[in-house]
């Protein structure tokens, strides 16, 4: 085979030593430098329940920049998917409400934290990104905050909202969640208010984002769609066998769209001794192996420390409701992501690859739809 010809006229031969040169230039480079590499351009994680903790700590200002701004430096972290979430506790009355609480606060904090900038375009993520600002994605989970109205939505998109996802875990005006157990969520698909939401976020260039959604109303949404859609975070049920995470078929349903799926560092094994970063990157080489290496990002949805802020026994409620999370202990918030990466560059991964996943993939999706 050596010296045959492909395709674009260079042998196989000039490829592999183009490649050797490539990689004597670089052996000189240290396992650090190629992760500070790596990470130069910026991580794109695509869930963090960022406005949901702002929003709680209103009454004390400044936790963009006094906590989180340190983590997301220390991880390159570029952008985050910024998650409107709405406890239990306030609904149903208090939906809309909380929901705009959480987009104010938002936009309180980045008034006075200039390393930040809210981002509703493509362009905007460029140009923060350019001016090395981190990019925030106002996403939310759940369309509790909307009530019945599909007029909301709009609302909604003003604000920023770009990616939506319809239901957490309960059941809610438009369709019902999967649960945390390999069946039982209702075999109900979505409902007429929750048909009319898909629409309207094609047609208002808002990103549908199929997490948490119960196996009947993310077959409906697929044929309801046309663009590409994504799953912000979630892990594969072959590992973690659980309506919430997402089966074989449902991932090369993702692929067929051309959309992305990210990997959730919260659910990636029934037991914490297989909550480790290496089970993490499984997901992710089982998400290549079924669609492919631009089908894989990173939705990281680190919420330990909104669990270690909870009173003891709201903690207890939470996991008896949901399930018991296992966090992974050297992967628990932004500042570990070198950690991540370190391990993929140990696993094999090139650095093509490494930044399509921490990156370049999410990236594609912005250009494409926003
Ligand atoms: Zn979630």
């Amino acid at each position: 085979m050596r010296g045959a010809r492909t395709g674009r006229g260079k042998s196989i031969g000039s490829h592999r030593r183009e490649h050797e040169t490539k990689s004597k230039a670089m052996s000189n480079e240290s396992v650090e430098q190629r992760v500070n590499r790596l990470h130069a351009p910026g991580l794109v994680d695509l869930h963090f329940d960022l406005p949901f903790d702002l929003y709680e700590k209103r009454s004390r200002p400044g936790q963009l920049t006094a906590h989180y701004l340190p983590e997301f430096e220390a991880g390159n972290i570029g952008l985050i998917g910024a998650a409107i979430y709405i406890d239990d506790r306030y609904l149903p009355e208090m939906g809309l409400r909380v929901g705009l609480g959480q987009i104010t606060q938002l936009y309180r904090e980045v008034a006075n934290a200039p390393q930040f900038a809210i981002c509703k375009t493509y362009e905007e993520i460029r140009r923060a990104r350019a001016a090395g600002k981190i990019a925030l994605v106002i996403t939310m989970e759940g369309v509790e905050p909307l009530g019945e109205d599909p007029n909301l939505l709009r609302v909604f998109s003003e604000l920023g909202v770009r990616v939506i996802g319809l239901t957490h875990a309960r059941r809610n005006a438009a369709g019902s969640g999967g649960v945390f157990k390999p069946s039982g969520s209702s075999r109900d698909g979505l409902t007429e208010f929750g048909r009319e939401i898909v629409r309207e976020c094609e047609r208002l260039g808002i990103i549908v984002d199929l997490a948490h959604i119960n196996p009947s109303g993310f077959a409906e949404i697929v044929d309801l769609t046309e663009k590409p859609l994504i799953v912000s975070h979630t892990n594969a049920r072959k590992f973690y066998d659980m309506e919430r995470n997402i089966s074989d078929d449902q991932i090369k349903a993702i692929g067929q769209r051309g959309g992305v799926v990210g990997v959730n560092a919260i659910l990636v094994s029934p037991t914490q001794e297989g909550s480790t970063i290496d089970h993490y990157i499984d997901h992710i080489e089982h998400v290549i192996g079924l669609i492919g290496i631009d089908g894989v990002g990173i939705g990281l949805d680190f919420c330990e420390y909104l669990f270690q802020q909870l009173p003891r026994k709201e903690a207890e409620e939470v996991e008896a409701k949901l399930t018991k999370a296992h966090f992974i202990p050297d992967l628990t918030n932004h500042s570990q992501t070198r950690n991540l990466t370190r391990k993929l560059i140990e696993r094999g991964f090139t650095d093509e690859q490494i930044e399509k996943i921490l990156y370049r993939n999410w990236m594609r999706i912005f250009e494409q739809l926003l």
